[in-house]
C-alpha cells in the first residue's frame, strides 16, 4: 500500500530529495562522516548554509539589501520576537486577525506593546488589505498570508502598506512567487514547505536591524544573528541541510511560478470533488479566500468526517483531520506533495460518497 500524508504540520519531501538525504546520513561528500556529525562550526556546513541561501536569494531573487536568518523557535517563537525586535522607540503596531495564527500572533505581541487589530476576518473570509485600517506610524503591520487552520488564503499581496509589513508565510512560503520588495520581514517554519522542522527561515530589509529591545536573547536578536551568519549559537545544521535540498529542488522543478501552477492543479482537483459533491462535502471557505495549500472541508455530521478520516488513513491516505478548534477535515498540498496523491484522495472522495451518501 502506497501511504501518502496530508500532514498540515510536517512537510512531505519528493522521493529524490529523500533517496539524497539517505546518502548525506551515510556520508556527507566523501567527508568520511554523516550529514549529521558536521560541526556548524567547519567549511562543510558553512557550504551547506551558504548553497541554501544561495537557492533562496535565486529563487525569490531577493534583493541585497534584505538578510537572510537561520533562526530556531518555530513561527511561534517569532511571535513574540517580532515585537521585540522591531518596536525600537514606538509602542505601537498593526495586527490583521484573519484566523487562528494570525490570532495568536496578535497575542503573543501584546505583553511587550499595544498592538491594534487593523481588520478583522470572519470563518469564512478574509479581510482585503484595501479595508484594512492602517496606521500611519505604526511601528510594523504583521498578517498571515495563509491560515492554515481555517483553509484561507491571501490570493494577492497587499500594496503601500505604510508601516513595513511583516508577514508569517509559514504556511504558504514559496508555493507561489512573493514581491519581496513590499515586505520588510518574511518569516516561515520550514517544516511546512522546505522540509525538516527546527529551522524558521527570517527574511528581513536590513534597515530594520539594530534596533532590538535589551534583554532579548542574543539567539534571537535579529542584528547579532545577522552578523554572525546565523551562528550566535549551534544553527539547525539538519534542518538546514534538508532546506537546501528542497530549496535546489524547487529550484530544478522550475521555481516559483511552477510551484503556484503545481498548487493550483492539485487544489482546483480537490475543490472540484467538494463543490461537485451535491453538498455531501462542503467548504466553508468562500471561493475567493479559498487556499490553494490547506484545504478544508466536512462532511454533514462530525461523526461522518471522523469515520472518513479512519478509513482514509486505513488506505494510506494518512492525517486528514482537521485542526481541533474547528474540526472537519483538512488536506494539506503543500509543495511536496504530488498531484498523484490528490488523485488518490479524489478518487477515495467519491468512492466515500458512493458508500455513505
Ligand atoms: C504551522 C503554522 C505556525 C506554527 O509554526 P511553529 O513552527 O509550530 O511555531 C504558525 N503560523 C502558520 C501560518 C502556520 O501554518
Amino acid at each position: 500500500m502506497k501511504v501518502v500524508s496530508f500532514s498540515s504540520a510536517a512537510s512531505k519531501l519528493p522521493d529524490d530529495v529523500l533517496a539524497a538525504l539517505r546518502d548525506d546520513i551515510g556520508e556527507w561528500r566523501s567527508s568520511g562522516v554523516s550529514a549529521l556529525e558536521l560541526p556548524f562550526t567547519g567549511k562543510e556546513f558553512a557550504d551547506i548554509a551558504a548553497s541554501a541561501e544561495h537557492d533562496l536569494r535565486a529563487l525569490l531573487d531577493l534583493p541585497e539589501s534584505y538578510r537572510v536568518l537561520f533562526l530556531q523557535g518555530g513561527a511561534s517563537a517569532q511571535f513574540s520576537l517580532l515585537p521585540m525586535n522591531l518596536l525600537g522607540d514606538k509602542n505601537n503596531c498593526d495586527y490583521v486577525q484573519s484566523g487562528y495564527w494570525s490570532r495568536r500572533a496578535f497575542e503573543a505581541a501584546s505583553p511587550y506593546c499595544n498592538p491594534r487589530v487593523i481588520a478583522l476576518g470572519s470563518e469564512s473570509a478574509l479581510p482585503e488589505p484595501s479595508t484594512w485600517d492602517r496606521s500611519p506610524n505604526a511601528a510594523y503591520c504583521h498578517y498571515t498570508t495563509n491560515e492554515t487552520v481555517d483553509g484561507l488564503q491571501f490570493q494577492s499581496y497587499p500594496e503601500d502598506v505604510a508601516a513595513p509589513l511583516v508577514a508569517d508565510m509559514t504556511a504558504d512560503f514559496l508555493t507561489r512567487p512573493i514581491p519581496v520588495e513590499r515586505f520588510g520581514l518574511i518569516y516561515a517554519s520550514a517544516q511546512k514547505n522546505l522540509g525538516a522542522a527546527g529551522l524558521t527561515i527570517v527574511i528581513v530589509r536590513q534597515e530594520l536591524l539594530d534596533r532590538a529591545r535589551s534583554g532579548t536573547p542574543a539567539p534571537f536578536d535579529y542584528a547579532r544573528q545577522d552578523k554572525s551568519n546565523s551562528r550566535v549559537n549551534t544553527p539547525p545544521t539538519f534542518a538546514v541541510l534538508v532546506a537546501g535540498r528542497m530549496l535546489a529542488w524547487l529550484r530544478e522543478h522550475g521555481g516559483l511560478a511552477a510551484a503556484a501552477a503545481r498548487n493550483k492543479v492539485k487544489s482546483a482537483k480537490l475543490y472540484a470533488a467538494i463543490d461537485e459533491s451535491g453538498g455531501f462535502y462542503s467548504c466553508r471557505a468562500s471561493p475567493r479566500h479559498r487556499s490553494s495549500i490547506s484545504i478544508c472541508f466536512r462532511l454533514p455530521d462530525p461523526a461522518l468526517d471522523l469515520t472518513f478520516a479512519e478509513e482514509a488513513q486505513a488506505t494510506g491516505l494518512c492525517h486528514l483531520r482537521g485542526h481541533p478548534e474547528v474540526g472537519g477535515l483538512r488536506a494539506s498540498l503543500y509543495n511536496a506533495v504530488a498531484e498523484d496523491a490528490v488523485d488518490a484522495l479524489v478518487s477515495f472522495m467519491s468512492d466515500f460518497k458512493r458508500r455513505r451518501g
